[in-house]
């Protein structure tokens, strides 16, 4: 029987990145399609994929690491179901809706859990058994990876929105969460930061203020440890590209733990515990793509 290949979709708010793989992660066909309503992008999708496979052979199962907020419980009959998105048209739109024309298992998990497991499977987290990737960029989110599958609870992880130990005296900024004011999102994801100082990090790194979301970012760091024991912590996204912050994040993360964890992971100055990403954007459809795999083993 000839091989069954893998449909691997990273949806993103602003682009869907489609890709036709074999198991072994070898890419036959790659596109990129524009994010617009379901009724708009959804028909481009299936014709990438039936297109695609008329050339290189059949899909044997889906994988879709999608924007959310989104339904990941396999258990549950809206499984893979974007919920209360204010994106335009999404809304109750479903994956195994679009792509039920294939016949095939689809698995479907959050972006940041597909980004999760792509650094796991192939980037910064290759050899660990625990992974804790976090992204900070217009949100920030984190997917926990143990032994090749992102944990969740009845949903995903929502990290963005943990509360965060602010001095006043030093930060008067009360956060730009709708919901909690200062959350961690609303004090350092990307629009907290415009928000605040009208630029962002990487335009004016001026070594106080990255000093100041440096603390922030590593009180998510330290409970990430104190929840998990993750074998690493990969920190991406764009406001992590800011120069001297993973530096930061480091640094107050080491003091907020004060040599509490003893363990042969965390090594002095944590450069190796704590990292930037290894795959960079192709974190996502790596991601993707190992769910993919694990469709595959469901259909068997
Ligand atoms: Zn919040």
């Amino acid at each position: 029987m000839a091989e069954r290949l893998i449909g691997a979709i990273e949806a993103g708010g602003t682009k869907f990145v489609v890709a036709l793989a074999r198991t072994d992660g070898t890419i036959l066909a790659q596109a990129r399609i524009a994010t617009r309503t379901p009724a708009e992008c959804f028909p481009e999708v299936v014709a990438f994929f039936e297109q695609s496979a008329a050339a290189h052979g059949a899909i044997g199962g889906f994988g879709v690491a999608s924007f959310g907020p989104i339904d990941i419980d396999p258990a549950s009959p809206a499984y893979g179901t974007i919920t209360t998105t204010t994106k335009p048209g999404w809304r109750g739109s479903r994956y195994h809706h679009a792509l039920g024309r294939f016949g095939v298992p689809i698995v479907v998990d959050s972006d940041v859990n597909g980004a999760a497991l792509g650094e796991w499977t192939l980037g910064a987290g290759r050899g660990c058994t625990t992974l804790a990737y976090t992204t900070v960029g217009t949100g920030v989110g984190s997917g926990v990876v143990r032994a090749g599958k992102p944990l969740m609870g009845f949903s995903h992880f929502e990290t963005g929105h943990i509360p965060i130990r602010r001095d006043p005296a030093v930060d008067p900024f009360a956060g730009h969460c709708p919901f909690h004011g200062d959350c961690l999102e609303g004090l350092a994801a990307g629009p907290a930061i415009l928000a605040r100082w009208g630029h962002s990090l990487s335009d004016q790194p001026d070594p106080a203020r990255i000093d100041l979301i440096g603390g922030y970012i590593a009180q998510l760091a330290v409970s990430l440890v104190l929840l998990h024991m993750p074998d690493r912590l990969v920190f991406g996204g764009g406001v992590m590209k800011s120069p001297g912050l993973i530096e930061a994040v480091r640094r107050h993360t080491e003091a907020w733990l004060a040599g509490y964890i003893q363990a042969p992971q965390l090594d002095a100055g944590l450069e190796s515990y704590i990292v930037a990403p290894g795959l960079g954007d192709q974190a996502g459809i790596t991601g993707a793509i190992a769910l993919g795999r694990q469709a595959l083993a469901e259909g068997k």
